[in-house]
């Protein structure tokens, strides 16, 4: 009776020890689980960051382009009209044929004619809310549906449309508003 006794007590000890010892794995588990998707959220942020980094507008031009602005966002006399009216874009003076770069990542959502912007070229920014806007151009070097990277050739420079020089005229929409293209791209002259 006595040694069932002491038989049962070191049963009861070692699956208590046992016991324990799941505890612990458990333990051990939860936290790696834990750890992994802390890791997991880290490297989804991390390609977020990668994609904000992708389509955060860049120069639409070579920077020595991007020195002579004819026009800026803001009231003027429309030079064709000669009546008042809002700017809503930046005009960058550029010679016939200078190298037009998408300004950030993104999808071509019209590549073609416009009666008063000429050859004009859109990117959706992969649905951000935002869209550029490439104008006047002389050649459209994309097509409608294509996907872009930021800095790859769009275009170039050209007085097509309502212009009366060679330049481009580069907008910028958020939610479909214009916004100025000054918060993004600093004016370098
Ligand atoms: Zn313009």
């Amino acid at each position: 009776m006595i040694l069932y006794f002491i038989d049962k007590l070191r049963v009861d000890a070692v699956e208590k020890s046992q016991q324990h010892i799941v505890a612990m794995v458990t333990k051990i588990d939860t936290t790696q689980n834990l750890m992994l998707s802390a890791i997991m959220d880290l490297k989804k942020d991390d390609s977020v960051a990668t994609v904000r980094m992708n389509h955060y507008p860049s120069n639409p031009l070579d920077v020595k382009s991007m020195t002579k602005v004819s026009s800026t966002y803001s009231y003027r006399k429309n030079p064709i009209t000669n009546k008042p009216e809002f700017h809503a874009g930046i005009d960058y003076k550029a010679p016939k044929g200078t190298l037009v770069y998408a300004s950030a990542e993104g999808v071509i959502i019209k590549a073609g004619w416009d009666d008063g912007f000429g050859n004009t070229v859109q990117i959706n920014h992969d649905g951000n809310g935002y869209i550029t806007q490439y104008s006047h151009l002389d050649a459209i070097m994309v097509k409608l549906g294509q996907r872009i990277k930021q800095g790859e050739i769009i275009g170039t420079v050209g007085s097509s449309g309502e212009a009366t020089g060679d330049h481009l005229d580069f907008r910028i929409t958020f939610l479909e508003k214009y916004i100025n293209p000054q918060v993004f791209i600093p004016l370098s002259n």
